[in-house]
């Protein structure tokens, strides 16, 4: 399976929100991280076809997906941004009610339902009322729909956003024991998340995919740029001023600042080891990349 983007344009209110955007995917977890506005959204709705490219042509298997829209409809699952569900509907009553919408009937229906609700964990609940779901739970749900023709492609728009830890590591989990034959493609903005879940991470910056790699292969973009450096409290506003800085602890004699910057910020500072989280501050500092 291969989902092929190629130069894909999209305009709205004359602002290039999508600017020439290529890229390829195979089976596995992809990450798009991105500062809120950097596209992520737009990305999606022009693969799942709820909105139209200006130009540029997205591929699946080598058929154009806009030619093919009913056939690549069948094989796609999305869980969209702001995933809408009926409170007072049980967690079966909703899976029940979105595979009629998918043509599903019958036996066939129920049985479906119930795998997928055991495979998100939430087959002990399934008779209870979203509203009282958690955040987690409802999450899982969404999932859960967005699997229901067993989809090949599977796009999550921004997934992990209000759930706790322990839901966290139990969404990273599932989402690797899908991805053996799937390409799944999630966005986020929390850098922690998309760290823990992809198997590659794509950058999305203005529209564009600034870089993609693990993440050891993207950090060493910044290797040698990333500093401690001990400074005064008098000294803070300055270095704030001048610098990126992704971190500031207080320890005795001083504060610990992280600096993201090409040359030494100060005589006493120390190379460190780069993190995603530096790189992201990198791309996504006010004002562009850092000099
Ligand atoms: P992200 O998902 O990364 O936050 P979006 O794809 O939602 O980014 O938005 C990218 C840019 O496109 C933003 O500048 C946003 O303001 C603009 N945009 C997106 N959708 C609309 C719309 N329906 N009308 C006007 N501007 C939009």
């Amino acid at each position: 399976m291969k989902l092929e983007i190629n130069n894909v344009t999209k305009k709205i209110d004359q602002q290039l929100v999508i600017d020439n955007l290529s890229m390829r995917l195979q089976a596995g977890v992809y990450g798009l991280l991105g500062a809120n506005g950097s596209g992520k959204t737009t990305l999606f709705k022009l693969i799942c076809g709820i909105t139209r490219l200006n130009s540029g042509e997205i591929l699946y298997n080598g058929q154009d997906i806009a030619v093919h829209a009913d056939e690549f409809r069948s094989i796609l699952g999305f869980l969209p941004q702001d995933f809408s569900y009926y409170p007072d509907f049980t967690g079966m009553k909703f899976m029940l009610y979105i595979a009629a919408l998918k043509g599903l009937k019958g036996k066939l229906a129920k049985q479906r339902c119930i795998e997928l609700l055991e495979l998100v964990g939430l087959a002990d609940v399934k008779g209870k009322k979203i509203k009282k779901y958690s955040g987690g739970m409802k999450q899982r749900l969404g999932i859960a729909q967005a699997l229901i023709n067993d989809p090949e492609v599977l796009i999550l728009d921004e997934p992990t956003v209000g759930l706790d830890p322990k839901e966290r590591v139990r969404f990273r989990n599932l989402l690797s024991s899908l991805a053996e034959n799937k390409i799944i493609l999630l966005s986020t903005h929390i850098v922690s998340d998309v760290e823990y879940i992809s198997d590659e991470i794509l950058i999305i910056n203005g529209g564009m995919i600034q870089n993609r790699g693990s993440v050891s292969e993207l950090v060493q973009e910044i290797e040698g740029k990333v500093w401690e450096v001990l400074v005064q409290p008098n000294e803070l506003t300055s270095f704030y001023k001048k610098y990126a800085i992704s971190n500031q602890k207080s320890q005795s004699g001083g504060i610990v600042l992280r600096v993201v910057a090409q040359m030494k910020p100060a005589e006493n500072a120390q190379n460190v080891q780069a993190t995603l989280e530096d790189l992201y501050l990198y791309y996504f500092r006010e004002g562009g990349l850092i000099q």
